[in-house]
């Protein structure tokens, strides 16, 4: 067991190693002497750290053939990331899918894993499936558990308690009905947890940029990314935009409020609004098509769910003025007839600001996007934002 006194100098060591990660990250390859200018650190204790990171195929060192040579005439040694190396590990417990990704320490994937599970299976059931999946990517491996940093898990359906993400190196508290201690133990990193859709949003977030990002399906799901990390809020739902009201005259919502953007914007009643206005449609792709071939009623829905979603985007940028906004799900298949009220009411306001860059587009179809942006979480909390 660790007494306090060794997870201090864990902690220590932990700190100086991501020192080490994070500038050979920022510049590709990098001497023994650079590190020592860029770290900080002494010698004795920089060479500790990069023998063990070699140790664990974190590192390779190389001579770098483009250099001068080093003072004994000898070609310098550089050091650089394992390509192969994984940094982080994102698993996505989604309804139907449980998903994979295994990202470098700049952010690329080295693998990706996944596999249908029944939308009946409990959550306990689908995390020993997950520890499954990544222990066998271990015994493969695609996983090398002495590289992994950290681990990030999306769960469909929960919500992670803002307080418990401050410490990742503390257990944070577990998902309503289920403990995520299987997977802990197949990978022994720091593991934190939040919802998938949300941590979804972390796979489109791009040099530390500032997003909006809005999932439309059966329901509206959204988060808000800024200056690259996601924004959490006091209570764990900040940028959810599902429950702003669009229509204060509207129908009364589940949660208590009248004429929420969800309760419009679902696919449900999409299809039931076409079937009102007299054109009945099987699904939303069968919609897309008929908009696209000039169906006057497809189209004025699909203005109509724009306009919408308008509302409640502009509410948001106001506020929170993100420099993208990307929106995805099924109703991302109407494009840009459903992207262009949102553009349209943006370049309406004017707060004399000039014109105001927003950039609104639709989600490219990205399968691993809850495990990748569950990763790429974990990377920014563990490594990425070690030095920031
Ligand atoms: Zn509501």
């Amino acid at each position: 067991m660790l007494t306090p006194d060794d997870s201090a100098l864990q902690a220590v060591r932990r700190r100086h190693e991501l020192r080490v990660l994070d500038s050979v990250v920022a510049h590709g390859s990098r001497t023994r002497r650079e590190l020592e200018e860029d770290t900080k650190l002494s010698r004795t204790t920089l060479s500790a750290i990069v023998g063990d990171l070699r140790l664990r195929g974190v590192l390779t060192e190389h001579s770098q053939e483009f250099h001068a040579a080093g003072r004994n005439g000898r070609p310098t040694k550089a050091l650089s990331l394992n390509p192969t190396a994984g940094a982080a590990v994102g698993i996505e417990l989604g309804r139907r899918r449980i998903s994979i990704s295994v990202l470098g320490f700049d952010g690329t994937a080295v693998a990706h894993e996944r596999s249908d599970v029944s939308s009946s299976v409990p959550l306990d059931g689908k995390i020993a499936l997950a520890a499954d999946m990544v222990a066998n990517l271990i015994r493969d491996g695609r996983i090398n558990p002495e590289t992994v940093i950290g681990t990030g898990v999306g769960i469909a359906s929960r919500h992670a308690n803002p307080a418990s993400l401050s410490d990742g190196i503390d257990h944070q508290s577990e998902p309503r009905g289920a403990t995520l201690d299987p997977l802990r133990q197949v990978l022994p990193a720091p593991l934190l947890w939040d919802n998938n859709i949300r941590l979804a949003a972390m796979a489109y977030e791009r040099d530390n940029d500032d997003l909006l990002y809005v999932v439309l399906s059966a329901g509206v799901s959204s988060a808000m990314v800024t200056g690259g990390k996601l924004l959490r809020g006091g209570n764990g739902i900040a940028g959810e935009l599902g429950h702003i009201s669009v229509d204060f005259a509207g129908p009364a919502c589940w949660c208590g409020r009248h004429g929420c953007l969800e309760s419009f914007v679902n696919e449900a009643n999409i299809l039931m609004e076409v079937a009102r206005r007299g054109q009945p449609l099987a699904s939303i792709a069968d919609m897309a098509v008929a908009a696209e071939q000039g169906d006057g009623i497809a189209t004025n829905v699909v203005s109509w769910a724009g306009e919408l979603l308008a509302r409640a985007v502009v509410g948001a940028c106001v506020l929170l003025d993100p420099s993208r906004v990307v929106i995805a799900g099924e109703l991302s298949q109407f494009g840009e007839p459903l992207l262009e009220p949102v553009r349209h009411a943006l370049a309406e306001q004017n707060l004399d600001l000039g014109p105001r860059a927003t950039e609104v587009t639709t989600a490219p179809f990205a399968p691993n996007a809850g495990s990748d942006g569950a990763a790429r979480m974990a990377l920014k909390h563990w490594a990425l934002a070690a030095t920031s």
